[in-house]
C-alpha cells in the first residue's frame, strides 16, 4: 500500500516549548510548517491533564523568572502572559508555631544591592552565614564562570559556606532551580541563577506563576502558530527519520504517514532524540556526531503532592519551606483566584514540590503523602485540624536533565552537520539549564539556523534583560 505523503518547508518534531517556539518563529517568516506531536496535547513536560480518579485537572506547577526573556516574549506574542501572576517577594519559612518568616524582596537600594536590606534582616541566617554568602556572591558579581567544570559542592567548600547558609539559602534556591544535588550541578549554572535573578536587576528576580493549568496556559502559543499557518498533528509519533534520494527529509509516523520537508527540527528530549537518530544510517553525521554526546546526559526527578483540604490552611500564595523534603508550597486556590472557574468551591488546594526527588521515586504514594502532610503541618498548624478531602502524587522521573560539571562540551548546537537537520530542546546548547526559557531559546535558535541555511538571516532570540543600577558598571 502506498504511504500517505504530506509536504512542507519545515517539519518540527515535538510540540513542547522548544517545538512550539520554533514553529511560531518559522511560520511568522512565511515558511510552511508542520508540527508532529506524539501526545494529544501540546506543551510537552509543561502539561496538565484531567485526572480521572480525582476529577481535577492537575499539573506540576511550573514557575518562571523575570530574566526568562524569550519565554515571556513568546507568552506576550500569544496573549498567554495575561495568565501569569507576578510576585516580587519570596518568603522562606522555618517550621514552628508560628513558622518563622524570612521575606526576601527588593528595596530602595540599587542593584546588586536591591534585596540586601531584606537579606540582612532575614532571621533564617546568622550574621556569620550572611557574611559567607555575601563573600560567595561576589564571585558572580561580574557574571558567571566561563567554564562549567567545577561542581557546586566544591564551590561551597572553597568559599567556606556554613552549614546553615547551605541549608537555608543555597539549597532551597539551587536544588529548586537546577533540580539536582550540589555534586551534580556545575557552579556555572548555579552562579547564573544568582547572577540573573538575585544580582543583575530586581526585574530579573520576579517570580511568575501561571494561573491556569499548564496545557491551557500554553494553548494560545500553539493557536498563534496555527493562525500563522502552521499545521499541528497531535497523536503523531515519529518512529523513523530518513533522507530521501532527492535530499529531502522524511519522517514516518506510527499511523503510517510520511511527512516530507527540506528542513526538519527535532525538538525532543535527549533520550527521544537518541532513539530517532538511531533510525538514521550509521554514516549520517547527525547520528555519528550527536549520539555519543547524548550518552553524557542524565535525568533528575520531581515529585509533586496535590492536597485538597476541607478548609483554608494558609493565607500565603506560595512559600519556600526550609528544613524539609518539600522545597516549595503553592496554594493553587489562591494563585488561580482570578480565573473564571475557582479551583475548589470551598477549602484549599495546595501543591507541594519535592525537587531532585530520587528517594521518593522508590516510595509508595501513602508514604509520600503522610510525610508531606506531616511536614506541612509543622508550618501551618491548621493542617492538623483540616481534613484532606482528596490527594494525588505525581512522580516525573525524567523531569529535567542535570547540568552536571563538564556537560557544556556535549550540548549540541542547533545546526548539525547533516544538512537540513536541526536540533532543539532544553538540553541543546542554550547557556541555560533545563527550563522553559532554555526550551524556548533552543527553538528560536533552531529557527534562526533554519532561516540561515535557507539564505535568510533572521533574529528570533530576544536579548537578555539589561543590568540595572550599579550592575551597569560591574557586569561583564
Ligand atoms: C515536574 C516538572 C516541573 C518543572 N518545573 C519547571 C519550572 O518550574 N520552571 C521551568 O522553567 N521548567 C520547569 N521544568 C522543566 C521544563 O518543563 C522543561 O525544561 C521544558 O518544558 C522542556 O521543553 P522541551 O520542548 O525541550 O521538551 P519537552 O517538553 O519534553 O517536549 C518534547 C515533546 O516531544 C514529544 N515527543 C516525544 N517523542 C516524540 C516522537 N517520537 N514524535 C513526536 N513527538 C514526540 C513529547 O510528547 C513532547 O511534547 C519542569 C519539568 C517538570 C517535568
Amino acid at each position: 500500500m502506498k504511504a500517505d505523503v504530506q509536504q512542507s518547508d519545515v517539519l518540527v518534531i515535538g510540540a513542547g516549548l522548544a517545538g512550539l517556539a520554533a514553529a511560531v518563529a518559522l511560520s511568522s517568516s512565511g515558511a510552511t510548517v508542520r508540527v508532529l506531536e506524539r501526545k494529544p496535547y501540546v506543551g510537552g513536560r509543561a502539561y496538565s491533564y484531567p485526572h480521572p480518579a480525582l476529577d481535577e485537572v492537575i499539573d506540576s506547577q511550573h514557575v518562571l523568572l523575570g530574566c526568562c526573556t524569550n519565554l515571556i516574549d513568546l507568552c506576550r506574542m500569544s496573549g498567554a502572559d495575561r495568565h501569569i501572576r507576578w510576585y516580587d517577594r519570596i518568603l522562606f519559612l522555618e517550621p514552628g508555631n508560628p513558622a518563622r518568616e524570612s521575606p526576601i524582596e527588593p528595596g530602595a537600594l540599587l542593584s546588586p544591592g536591591h534585596s540586601a536590606v531584606s537579606f540582612l534582616r532575614a532571621p533564617m541566617l546568622t550574621l556569620g552565614d550572611k557574611a559567607r554568602i555575601a563573600m560567595g556572591l561576589l564571585e558572580f558579581l561580574r557574571g558567571v564562570p566561563a567554564s562549567d567544570a567545577e561542581a557546586f559542592s566544591t564551590w561551597l567548600k572553597r568559599t567556606g559556606q556554613t552549614e546553615r547558609a547551605i541549608r537555608h539559602f543555597w539549597e532551597p534556591v539551587i536544588v529548586g532551580a537546577l533540580n539536582d544535588t550540589f555534586e551534580r550541578c556545575s557552579t556555572r549554572y548555579a552562579g547564573q541563577v544568582f547572577f540573573e535573578s538575585f544580582m543583575k536587576s530586581a526585574e530579573g528576580g520576579r517570580l511568575g506563576i501561571p494561573t491556569q493549568p499548564m496545557s491551557a496556559f500554553y494553548g494560545p502559543v500553539s493557536e498563534l502558530a496555527e493562525r500563522q499557518g502552521a499545521v499541528l498533528h497531535l497523536r503523531s509519533s515519529v518512529d523513523m527519520l530518513a533522507r530521501a534520494a532527492d535530499g529531502v527529509w522524511e519522517a514516518r509516523t506510527s499511523d503510517g504517514k510520511v511527512h516530507r520537508a527540506a528542513s526538519v527540527v527535532v525538538a525532543l528530549p535527549f533520550e527521544q532524540t537518541a532513539r530517532l537518530l538511531e533510525t538514521l544510517p550509521e554514516a549520517e553525521p547527525a547520528r555519528s556526531q550527536v549520539l555519543p554526546h547524548i550518552a553524557q546526559f542524565t535525568h533528575a526527578p520531581i515529585t509533586t503532592l496535590h492536597l485538597w483540604f476541607d478548609r483554608d490552611v494558609t493565607e500565603l500564595d506560595h512559600a519556600a519551606l526550609l528544613d524539609t523534603r518539600i522545597q516549595w508550597m503553592f496554594n493553587k486556590t489562591r494563585i488561580r483566584r482570578a480565573e473564571p472557574a475557582p479551583a475548589v468551591e470551598q477549602g484549599q488546594y495546595l501543591e507541594l514540590v519535592i525537587s531532585a526527588s530520587f528517594a521518593e521515586l522508590h516510595q509508595g504514594r501513602e508514604e509520600i503523602l503522610a510525610a508531606g502532610v506531616a511536614e506541612l503541618a509543622s508550618f501551618f498548624p491548621a493542617v492538623r485540624e483540616a481534613k484532606v478531602v482528596k490527594s494525588g502524587v505525581l512522580k516525573e522521573a525524567r523531569a529535567t536533565f542535570s547540568v552536571t560539571p563538564g556537560l557544556d562540551a556535549y550540548r549540541p548546537q542547533q545546526a548539525r552537520a547533516s544538512a537540513g537537520l536541526f536540533l532543539a530542546g532544553d538540553w541543546t546548547r542554550t547557556g541555560w539549564p533545563s527550563t522553559m526559557e532554555g526550551a524556548v531559546r533552543s527553538g528560536r535558535l533552531a529557527a534562526e539556523a533554519v532561516a540561515k541555511a535557507c539564505g535568510g538571516a533572521r533574529t528570533f532570540v530576544s536579548p537578555d534583560l539589561p543590568p540595572a543600577g550599579l550592575m551597569r558598571l560591574l557586569a561583564r
